[in-house]
């Protein structure tokens, strides 16, 4: 079926009864999803620049995941990790040959349960409370994650988080070193800052940060949440700068989907205590097997090359228009921000009237998570739709 029995406003209405209350929702229900399209309870169709919010690298229903849940969905679903099982470990072999380092990998399910995981392996490992992380950063919303974020208004409302964090400016490497102490356990990077408005880490940048975290005997831990499995053109971005980090940080579209994170940490470190972390539904079979599927898709289709080309394309066409709204195009890969001169929400409900969904990084930043497999007919559509909308003066009246 195409579409819900339902229409969208009803289910807006049975939704916004008991929902907690903490998302912004956007006024339409959707329903279907197919590659990088989605539908809504009506019928109509949307380009899907949300891409899950950066979980559907592969679109939406990829056959290939689709076989592998169902298929190990009918075998096993629920397999705590104190019973060894036939797919996680291959899994667990498969992802450490895909990494660009040697590493034993701990999986979880979430990028915020990774990043806690993380913060927990850098305590354990280095016996030091002391993590540094960016302004700017995102990691998540528990409390060890939302303690290495930057933004204050996640931060506030719960004070006090965990101690011995602190934050320094992205990018810059003398703060960085003057922030290194005795009690400094590790530094907590993403390679293109998502959230805090797409960032791409400046040049030199994180092989600068890896040589003092190598210099002052502090761990380095990459958070590749958003930028993994081939967002930013490459599987893992850290291959751009061809560092090794101690510890890697995965979730979102491991799985293609699927919720699921994994932790990668450099074989060097050993395996680590028994008993000191773990997780019930971690590494459970179902999960396990979409995310070998996805691996497999990930190779076997070349999608990080893919997200390399349609990526340097849309930033072209994008920085082409040349719109008076926009203050700068920046991305990497299919990892996609225009900054504007005025607030990014307007543009963003105007792009939803035109069949495209995109997504907010800050006020100013209108940002695009296309699904990798994405057609190029597809992207010259919301090139096409952000191009009417951002000329439009009707939505900025908030300029800054
Ligand atoms: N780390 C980064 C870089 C992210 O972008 C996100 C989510 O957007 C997270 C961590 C948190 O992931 P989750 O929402 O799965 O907890």
């Amino acid at each position: 079926m195409t579409h819900s029995t339902l229409t969208n406003a009803e289910i807006i209405a049975q939704e916004a009864q008991y929902t907690s209350g903490l998302y912004p929702k956007r006024p339409l229900a959707i329903v279907r999803g197919e590659g990088a399209r989605l539908y809504d309870a009506e019928g109509r169709v949307y380009i899907d620049c949300v891409g899950g919010q950066g979980a559907a690298n592969l679109g939406h229903c990829h056959p290939a995941i689709v076989t592998a849940i169902r298929e190990q969905s009918e075998r096993l679903i629920s397999c705590p990790e104190i019973f060894p099982n036939d797919v996680r470990a291959a899994y667990l072999s498969e992802l450490a040959a895909a990494l660009p380092f040697p590493a034993r990998i701990f999986l979880c399910n979430s990028g915020a349960e990774a990043v806690e995981a993380a913060i927990k392996f850098a305590r354990l490992l280095t016996g030091r409370p002391g993590i540094i992380a960016t302004m700017r950063g995102f990691h998540g919303r528990t409390m060890g994650a939302l303690s290495a974020t930057w933004e204050s208004k996640y931060r506030e409302p719960f004070l006090p988080l965990v101690p011995e964090f602190s934050h320094v400016p992205f990018g810059n490497l003398a703060a960085l070193e003057k922030a290194i102490g005795p009690q400094t356990a590790a530094v907590l990077v993403e390679p293109v800052q998502g959230e805090g408005g797409v960032r791409p880490a400046p040049a030199g940048y994180l092989a600068g940060v890896a040589e003092l975290c190598a210099a002052h005997g502090v761990l380095l831990l990459v958070d590749e949440v958003q930028t993994g499995f081939c967002r930013t053109g490459k599987l893992f971005a850290i291959e751009h700068s061809g560092i090794a980090p101690d510890i890697l940080i995965l979730a979102k579209s491991i799985a293609a989907g699927l919720p699921m994170g994994a932790v990668a940490i450099h074989e060097r470190h050993g395996p680590l205590p028994t008993g000191a972390h773990g997780s019930t539904f971690g590494g459970n079979p179902l999960a396990c097997a979409a995310a070998r599927a996805a691996l497999q898709v990930y190779q076997r289709e070349r999608i990080a090359e893919q997200a390399a080309a349609k990526g340097e394309w849309l930033l072209q066409t994008l920085r082409d228009l040349r719109l008076p709204i926009v203050r700068e195009v920046r991305g990497l890969g299919l990892l996609i921000g225009l900054e504007l001169k005025s607030r990014s929400q307007p543009y963003i409900a105007a792009l939803l009237e035109h069949g495209v969904l995109a997504l907010p990084a800050g006020p100013n930043v209108l940002r695009l998570l296309p699904p990798l497999i994405i057609e190029r007919q597809e992207l010259e559509q919301v090139a096409r739709a952000i191009a009417t909308v951002l000329s439009s003066s009707s939505h900025g009246q908030d300029q800054e």
